[in-house]
């Protein structure tokens, strides 16, 4: 799709729509794979399609996470172990699973498969939120829902209204998932107020919004503003430096965060300060019954 044919909020909700229906193809391989616990394996989704999938693993340095390509009559994947140098718990780092999930959204999304069988071109991607293109997003957003499918997540994520340190690295180490990972996934499947937002520099980079907020009208991320919250600042004065990994937890309020002006909501907040991105990210909840409250109070 070329050229400018919808108006500019019509064009932005069709891209999300877009990805959102990924990320639902996503879940719904996981599910036909019959995979009723995490993690949700794609090395297994690989070798029960192994009449049409073969794949291969090795250093190619920093050439690219993973890549698939029609060698017919079978698409040939292959993945970069070089991550499986970086500390990790599983069989694999959790970039090599993302990266795999990532170009089986190439395989099962029947657009990206066409396109892959017409050109037998190899389709190199540098997975993780980090591509712009629409195809490569779409092939995150896959890769999200099929390792984090709502029907196996979100029944974690909305066990209840606030998640300590502690659950939430469960829930990491049982899905295979890596950090950012799983906090951009949080927010997308909680049922209550929660912010998955990440900072660069000491202000605002980018951040989601669960639908429990958005559809209160906050979804304003405060983009570019510096960091006002204290204990946020706190955390990130202690070591500006970022060149190792570190967490901790704060309280705050809403609106240090989102552009919203309604309510005073209070929320808790976990920090998590990414050394290879240079990030740190948070996740901010607040307490669905603040809202009730102030609902009431209208
Ligand atoms: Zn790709």
């Amino acid at each position: 799709m070329k050229g400018k044919i919808l108006g500019k909020d019509r064009s932005w909700k069709l891209h999300y729509a877009a990805l959102n229906h990924a990320a639902i193809q996503g879940e719904e391989i996981a599910s036909i794979f019959e995979f009723v616990k995490p993690p949700v394996d794609p090395f297994a989704i690989m070798d029960a399609e192994r009449e049409l999938i073969c794949y291969d693993g090795d250093d190619f340095g920093d050439c690219f996470d993973g890549r698939i390509r029609f060698v017919g009559p079978r698409f040939l994947i292959c993945f970069n172990t070089r991550f499986n140098a970086w500390p990790h718990k599983g069989q694999n780092h959790t970039k090599i699973l993302f990266a795999i999930a990532h170009e089986l959204g190439h395989f099962f999304l029947p657009k990206h498969r066409d396109y892959l069988v017409r050109s037998r071109q190899s389709h190199g991607s540098f997975s993780e939120f980090t591509s712009d293109p629409l195809v490569e997003q779409q092939a995150d957003f896959f890769a999200s829902g099929l390792l984090m499918p709502k029907y196996l997540l979100g029944p974690e994520v909305n066990s209840s209204n606030f998640v300590t340190l502690d659950r939430f690295h469960r829930v990491r180490n049982s899905f295979e998932v890596s950090l950012t990972g799983l906090l951009v996934r949080w927010t997308q499947l909680s049922d209550f107020p929660c912010a998955t937002i990440a900072i660069k520099n000491g202000k605002i980079q980018f951040g989601w919004t669960s639908a429990a907020l958005r559809t209160r009208g906050a979804f304003r991320i405060r983009r570019g503003d510096s960091v006002s919250c204290r204990a946020a600042k706190d955390f990130l004065e202690a070591d500006p430096s970022l060149t190792r990994y570190r967490e901790g937890s704060g309280s705050g309020s809403i609106r240090n965060w989102i552009d919203f002006d309604d309510y005073r909501l209070q929320t808790e907040e976990h920090y998590f300060a990414i050394p290879h991105s240079g990030t740190v990210w948070i996740l901010v909840v607040a307490d669905e019954n603040d809202f009730q409250d102030s609902e009431f109070e209208d």
